[in-house]
């Protein structure tokens, strides 16, 4: 998990091996955009990179959750998108949670995949064979986000198995919904 340092290209990111549940906030790793330690003792997590790559082409993302979660990992591993089926979630994540393309977990590939996934400006992407990344324009969104993603991802298996076919929102929901992700995103760029 990460956040951005605003007015500095900075992030306050969580440190490699060590449990959640025993973290301080002495163990928070402060570092640059390259991955240089400005402030902490322990090393960042390994995809530190993977989130600073986000900083770097979303202006509109102040942190950032990754994880390997469940269902999420369910559709890594389908290597397969999740579409639009419910209007507020497609809101909260964009029209569509795309795959960035695999490469081996911490490598500079992996960062430069999902960098490249950006554009359509979601806020959730499935990692192939790996796991999911969500964004935020704070750490509560982004935490939001990776919830919904959960309950979306767990909901889209479930009538997938059912073998029928699965109802996706109409087109014109959809461009709303991409005119408004646009938008946030364009905001959040001219801001100075
Ligand atoms: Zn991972």
């Amino acid at each position: 998990m990460s956040v951005r340092i605003t007015g500095r290209d900075y992030m306050a990111v969580t440190p490699s091996s060590v449990k959640y549940s025993e973290i301080t906030p002495a163990d928070i790793c402060i570092i640059d955009f390259s991955g240089a330690v400005v402030e902490g003792s322990l090393a960042p997590s390994v995809e530190a990179g993977m989130h600073a790559a986000v900083y770097r082409e979303r202006p509109d993302v102040n942190a950032v959750v990754h994880t390997h979660q469940l269902y999420g990992s369910v559709f890594a591993v389908l290597n397969q998108p999740i579409p639009a089926l419910f209007d507020e979630v497609a809101f909260a994540l964009g029209e569509s949670v795309e795959v960035a393309p695999y490469a081996l977990s911490g490598s500079p590939e992996l960062a430069a995949g999902v960098a490249g996934k950006l554009k359509n400006n979601a806020n959730a992407y499935i990692i192939q064979n790996h796991g999911i990344i969500v964004l935020g324009k704070n750490m509560d969104k982004a935490l939001l986000a990776a919830e919904l993603l959960e309950k979306v991802a767990h909901i889209y298996y479930l009538a997938l198995s059912t073998g029928k076919p699965v109802t996706l929102l109409p087109d014109s929901i959809r461009e709303i919904v991409r005119g408004l992700r646009a938008y946030d995103v364009e905001k959040a760029g001219t801001k100075t």
